[in-house]
């Protein structure tokens, strides 16, 4: 073994600091055993590249809060990553009581997804309020897009300014983009320029994964969290393209007069049950497209056409839907509400008279009225 160390050149092959094997605190450090790998890269380097490979673990609430448990314990920055796409959804009931005095900036990803003309600063602090009904405390709300890269130079400048030299433990959610969250990071904040591709679907072994930063300090990833009350983890991998938006989402408007029903799909129902004849605005992602009825013939469609007309599923994963449950929901007059569906989007009631509605979902989805976030 110290004749292949003496023999190898000396430098990683990744970002050409001087290796050694001796102190695995100072730069370069590399466990011997690593010598005989090609190329030999220093363990910061092994860790970035293979941030990857461990970048898609999962945990379920209860490891979660555990693990979270520790962090209150160290001097950190939570940066606290949610989907704006499934805020409610995605967002860590619990998180304050579990990170003890350590600032939270919350990061609001695929801000890419909303139309447009949306007002970002209306929308900052709907979060800022939401998050606050939720009883989370920030230091501050980011909107941006990991994906297309829109709002990240503040993400960074928050970064800097909110760590003083401390690690950063990074919690949210599965499918909030957490892992290109962190690719771009890594490219940031470190000396390789290597792009590193996300992954849909979630593994399954529980460890954090730490990357190494310049100063010394680390990013420590830790598990994505899998909440049941959301559609995007009761499905199967294969309908998740369909239901996650990839693109900007264009609203779709239905006047709709009482008595009307919108199917998503065989996923979700949504009867206009009481009120005057009035527009509503579906925020979905494209691969669902609505399909109109009476009412009265609803249930007769679904009979009938679940898994064809109405998918997906498609009728060999129809099986693999939960029971829907039905969530009566009464939309107050002069309100802006919107009724959201956790995972799949929402329909933004923009009657001045108020509703009656209900909504169908597989069980265990989480269903609520909210403030229009548009
Ligand atoms: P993770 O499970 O939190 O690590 O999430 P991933 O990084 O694997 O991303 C989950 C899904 O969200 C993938 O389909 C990504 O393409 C998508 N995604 C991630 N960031 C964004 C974003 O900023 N905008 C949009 N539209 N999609 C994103």
């Amino acid at each position: 073994m110290r004749e292949q160390q003496l023999q190898h050149p000396g430098y990683c092959a990744g970002c050409g600091v001087k290796l050694q094997t001796a102190d695995q605190e100072k730069p370069g450090f590399l466990p011997e055993a690593a010598l005989t790998r090609e190329p030999v890269i220093c363990q910061r380097c092994f860790r970035i590249k293979n941030y990857n490979d461990a970048a898609s673990v999962t945990v379920d609430q209860d490891d979660f809060l555990k693990l979270l448990s520790g962090i209150a314990a160290t001097n950190s920055l939570v940066v606290h990553i949610v989907d704006l796409f499934d805020f409610e959804g995605s967002l860590i009931s619990g998180l304050q009581r579990f990170v003890g005095t350590n600032p939270v900036l919350l990061v609001v990803n695929k801000v890419d997804l909303l139309p447009k003309v949306t007002n970002l600063n209306r929308l900052r602090n709907w979060v800022q309020q939401q998050a606050k009904a939720h009883g989370l405390r920030t230091v501050d709300v980011l909107l941006c897009s990991a994906k297309r890269n829109l709002g990240f130079d503040r993400v960074i400048e928050a970064l800097d300014r909110y760590r003083e030299g401390r690690d950063v433990y990074v919690v949210g959610a599965t499918n909030v983009g957490k892992s290109t969250l962190i690719n771009r990071l890594i490219r940031d904040y470190s000396d390789l320029e290597r792009e590193l591709t996300t992954s849909r679907y979630p593994g399954t072994t529980l460890d954090a994964v730490s990357i190494p930063l310049e100063d010394g300090r680390s990013i420590i990833d830790t598990p994505g969290i899998v909440y049941p009350s959301r559609l995007t983890e009761l499905v199967p991998g294969a309908i998740l393209q369909k239901i996650l938006p990839e693109h900007t989402l264009k609203p779709l408007v239905y006047q709709l007069n009482e008595r009307q029903t919108l199917f998503f799909g065989a996923l979700a129902r949504f009867d206009f049950v009481q009120g005057e004849r009035q527009s509503f605005t579906v925020y979905i992602a494209s691969g669902i497209k609505p399909h109109r009825t009476k009412l009265e013939r609803a249930d007769e469609l679904y009979q009938e056409h679940a898994g064809t007309l109405l998918a997906p599923p498609d009728a060999e994963q129809l099986s693999e839907i939960p029971e829907w449950t039905r969530h009566s929901l009464r939309i107050p007059r002069d309100s802006r509400q919107d009724i959201f569906i956790s995972g799949l989007g929402w329909i933004q009631a923009n009657g001045k008279t108020g509703a009656l509605v209900d909504v169908y979902a597989p069980k265990g989805v989480k269903v609520l009225l909210r403030d229009a976030i548009i």
